[in-house]
């Protein structure tokens, strides 16, 4: 390619993408309009509340994805989970590519979470109502913002695509699902179902936060989790412990003096088969979250930064023992004892060796000859994106050129199981967790908002994505 040529392609590919933008900034009141109207239907997906609500839902979210024009199928599924209850509506759109283009799939989901005690919110639950720069209501951010992000970033692609005489190359798969606030019940049956429409280069989750209303968030790493309830087992019978206190190894001393090893003296995990990932965090202050979560002594456990603590290093918590109560208690040396153990594990390690590791442990630490007996162990797997592949940086890219500044790699202490199924079905796929959620979202509380701008610089950035994959070719030579 010629020097001029070269300058031509990248002057119509600036072009381009400005005209992205400015589409985007036009069709923001249409956008929020719409995401008023899906607010208004109060599609809560836990049991107790109205199916039919959650069918609504559905079908305002396939009634936007008809209208783009741009799927060859848009349909309302609905399936069984594993345990044959009735799964909840879900809403999938699917576009095949142009020869050898690539493919992306566009995640979120439509159902919200109870609002909680009404007297608490400032405005009513489903009349979503503007103050300031956010729109308030219940699911206006999580995960409602998510279906309209997509949405609103693919009718900006195709209307510029169109004002170029372009064919929009890229295959597209949009899953709105339906049921995330319930534990994705049936998510496994419409992966499976749906394997080759969802199956794709690039899978975008548009359900997670940002560091602020300023700073862009691309989520690369989500801890696992390890929980079983363990027995102590250590005499056959309840003995008077004046008779026998002294001698006898009682389960619950047992029990403290094994659960005594598994931390050290800062409170860190000190059961060494349990890893830490190593990444760069972002700095936060140490005296701040300990007001933040009201710790009464105003200090913390564990070492080294506090993201680090909470995104990468494993962490281990005792909820929930079976024992005599204090107003049941007697002078008896316990015979047996039973707690639930919660793991939190790092990215990058499996939850099976995870879970092996801190039962061996526990079994090597027992005193005295105790039993131990495992049971109801639950694992999820930790999520860790390769920071390193292609679809990170032309995120991180996208993100940088709509928001005006430099993105952040963040992680998130929880889990998200659906994604560890997303991970398990298309391994070959590049996850990219984004969002709309920023730290005064309230996500699952009373007043939950979403920015509005944040909303518009999240459009602008899966768009400018978008773009990069329709010009891909075209990137390619221009940055030789
Ligand atoms: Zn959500």
């Amino acid at each position: 390619m010629s020097q001029s040529q070269q300058a031509d392609n990248s002057a119509s590919l600036d072009q381009f993408r400005s005209e992205l933008v400015d589409r985007i900034d036009l069709g923001m009141p249409h956008t929020i309009d719409r995401l008023a109207n899906l607010v208004r239907i109060p599609s809560v997906s836990w049991d107790a509340f109205d199916r039919e609500q959650v069918q609504r839902s559905a079908e305002f979210v396939r009634e936007q994805l008809v209208q783009t024009g741009l799927f060859d199928e848009v349909e309302i599924h609905q399936y069984e989970d594993a345990a044959g209850r009735p799964g909840q509506p879900g809403v999938i759109a699917h576009r095949a590519p142009a020869p050898g283009a690539p493919t992306v799939l566009l995640y979120a989901h439509h159902d919200v979470q109870p609002p909680g005690d009404e007297r608490k919110w400032d405005s009513p639950v489903y009349e979503p109502t503007i103050r300031g720069e956010r729109l308030y209501g219940r699911g206006a951010s999580d995960d409602k913002a998510g279906v309209m992000l997509h949405i609103a970033a693919i009718e900006a692609l195709r209307d510029i695509c169109e004002a170029h005489q372009q064919q929009l190359p890229i295959g597209i798969s949009v899953f709105i699902e339906g049921e995330e606030e319930n534990g994705s019940r049936s998510f496994g049956r419409f992966l499976d179902e749906h394997r080759d429409a969802l199956g794709s280069d690039y899978i975008i989750v548009a359900d997670s936060d940002n560091p602020s209303t300023e700073t862009p968030g691309l989520t690369v790493a989500l801890r696992g989790n390890v929980t079983f309830a363990l027995t102590v087992r250590s005499l056959t019978g309840a003995w008077h412990s004046g008779m026998f206190g002294g001698v006898a190894p009682d389960a619950m001393l047992v029990l403290t003096r094994l659960l005594n090893s598994l931390w050290d003296e800062n409170g860190s995990v000190a059961v060494p088969g349990l890893r830490s990932h190593s990444a760069p965090v972002p700095e936060y202050d140490e005296q701040q979250l300990a007001n933040e979560i009201g710790a009464i002594g105003g200090q913390l456990i564990g070492v080294g930064p506090v993201r680090e603590r909470t995104w990468y290093q494993p962490a281990i918590t005792i909820t929930g023992i079976d024992a005599p109560s204090v107003a049941e208690s007697s002078n008896t040396l316990l015979p047996e004892v039973r707690v639930r153990v919660s793991a939190r594990i790092a990215p990058g390690q499996p939850a099976g060796e995870a879970a092996d590791a801190l039962m061996d442990y526990l079994r090597a630490q027992v005193p005295w000859g105790a039993e131990l007996e495992f049971d109801d162990l639950d694992v999820g797997e930790p999520f860790l994106v390769d920071t390193e592949a292609a679809g990170v940086a032309q995120m991180c890219s996208a993100m940088r050129d709509a928001w005006g500044a430099e993105p952040e790699l963040t992680a998130i202490g929880g889990s998200i199981p659906f994604i560890a199924e997303l991970v398990e079905r298309f391994p070959d796929a590049q996850i990219l967790v984004t969002g709309v959620e920023d730290p005064e979202t309230r996500a699952h509380s009373p007043n939950e908002s979403q920015h509005l701008g944040v909303l518009r610089k999240a459009i602008k950035a899966e768009a400018l994505f978008l773009a990069g994959l329709v010009l891909g070719s075209d990137t390619a030579q221009q940055a030789e």
